[in-house]
Formats: structure tokens, sequence, C-alpha cells
């Protein structure tokens, strides 16, 4: 369904962001994806889909600084041509009740989840809007739907990232390019991995569908979204989190 479609994916060396890339490269796209530290794995992700027809590109960079961002873009322009769609995806928390906060903290998951954003948003804006055509996912959490106590600077990260995608939605919706939110609940990855089993079996107890999701559930979401399917949809945040923030 994405043969020939150009896709850029950033935090993609493991997790939700791995997932992400190994659908869209099995469904025949392009993908260049952006990491901060490990690769070795960036290495062995582009190996192991680098063996089917697609292309498969990798980036060392902060998605928060937006000469890297301006690079990635820039050079998926000149190898492949364009930007087709963009997934931010980069993010990372840093919780603490707010009375021991540090301002660093605060900084730094402000800076890495929506300052992102920003980038790598600014970095496709005018290639997309020339080729009046683009999807734009970006990944936020529900906690920015439902807030969370211990998570007031990611909460307010991935609030930002909602409110900027409705307003990029109107922006450029005349121009054919659709931006929407993918809004996880809770999955188990690497992020979530020191949540203790007491924690993890309050927060399965608490979703309708008593099981928490697979990073192939949220990849599944964000290919429906950046599909021809949803042509007709933007500025819309789909939470993909078993009934969690009805
Ligand atoms: P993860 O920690 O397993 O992976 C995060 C990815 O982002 C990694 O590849 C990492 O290298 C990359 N990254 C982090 N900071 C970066 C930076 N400054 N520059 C470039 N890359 C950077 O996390 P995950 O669980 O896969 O989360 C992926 C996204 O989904 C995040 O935005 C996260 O907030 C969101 N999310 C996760 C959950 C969950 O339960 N795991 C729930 C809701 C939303």
């Amino acid at each position: 369904m994405f043969k020939d479609k150009n896709v850029l994916v950033t935090g993609g060396t493991r997790g939700i962001g791995k997932a992400i890339v190994e659908a869209f490269s099995k469904a025949g796209a392009n993908v260049a994806f952006t990491f901060r530290s490990s690769e070795e794995s960036a290495k062995q992700i582009a190996e192991e889909l680098g063996l089917g027809d697609s292309k498969i590109a990798y980036h060392m960079g902060d998605a928060a600084d937006s000469a890297t961002a301006n690079k990635v873009v820039q050079s998926m322009i000149d190898d492949w041509g364009s930007v087709d769609i963009l997934v931010n995806n980069a993010g990372i928390t840093r919780d603490n009740l707010m009375l021991r906060m540090s301002e660093e903290d605060w900084d730094a998951v402000i800076t890495t989840n929506l300052k992102s954003v920003f980038n790598y948003c600014k970095a496709a804006y005018r290639p997309m809007m020339k080729q009046r055509g683009g999807k734009v996912i970006n990944i936020a959490s529900v906690v920015g739907v439902m807030g969370n106590a211990g998570q007031t600077n990611y909460a307010a990260s991935k609030a930002g990232m909602i409110g900027f995608s409705k307003s990029l939605a109107k922006e450029l919706g005349s121009r054919g390019v659709t931006v929407n939110v993918v809004a996880p609940g809770y999955v188990d990855t690497d992020m979530t991995a020191n949540l203790n089993d007491a924690a993890k079996d309050a927060m399965t107890s608490a979703i309708p569908l008593k099981r928490t999701a697979t990073t192939d559930d949220i990849a599944a979401a964000v290919l429906f979204l950046a599909s021809p399917g949803a042509d007709y949809i933007t500025g819309q945040v789909l939470c993909v989190d078993g009934g969690l923030a009805m």
C-alpha cells in the first residue's frame, strides 16, 4: 500500500518507533528513521529491513536539534525526492511529583517531546506544501488528554502536541496535508519497563480491554492514518488505549 512513499520516523531504534519503521517498510515504503544513541541497533534494523525492495536510511541526532531536523529532511529530499509521511515519535519521560520536579527535567521533556515536533514539522512544512500533499502523525499519549499525577512535564508536552497538531492541520489543510495524533495508552516498552508489577496491575485493571497495548497496536493506527483511507481525517486524536481515556 505504501510502495514509493517516503516515510520519516523520529526515534526509530526501539519500542513504538521501531514497530512503526518495520510496519511501513514491510508495507513497501522507503523509510528513514532517526535515533539518538544506539548506532548498533539502527544498523541492525536497517540491515534486516534493507533486504526487501524498499529503501531504508538512518540518521543519528537529537530530535530537539533543529539543524539535525533540517539536515535529515533535506537528505531525504535529495536522495528520494520527497517526504510523504512524517511520524514524530521520539519522546522521553522524567517523572516526579511537581514539588520535586527539577527545572532540568521540565526543560528536557518539553524540549525533546514538543520542540522536536516543531523542528520536524517546520523542516517538512515547505516541501509538503509544495508537493500539495503529506501526512503528519504525531505520537502523543492519553496522559496528554487525561493528565497523570507525577507527569506534569510529560502531560504538558503531549497536550501541547495535540494543540500544535490541530493548529497545523488548520494551517495546511488547503494544501492537502493532514495532521493527526495517535495517543497510546499503556504500551510495554523500555519507557515503561521500570514500573513495578503492582502499578502495572492497577493500570491494567483500569483498562476496559484488560490488557496493555503492543507496539504493533500503535503502529497499525499510524499506518491507517497514513493510508489513503484516512485522506479525509485531519486534526484528530486517535486514542489507542483499550478504552482507558473514554
Ligand atoms: P522508548 O523509550 O522505548 O523509545 C523512544 C525512542 O525515542 C527511542 O528510539 C529513543 O532513541 C528516541 N529518542 C528519545 N529521545 C530522543 C531524542 N532527543 N532524539 C532522538 N530520538 C530520541 O519509548 P516508547 O515507549 O517506544 O515511546 C515512543 C513514543 O510513544 C514516545 O513519544 C512516548 O512518549 C510515546 N508513548 C509511549 C507510551 C508507552 O506506554 N510506552 C504511552 C504513550 C505514549
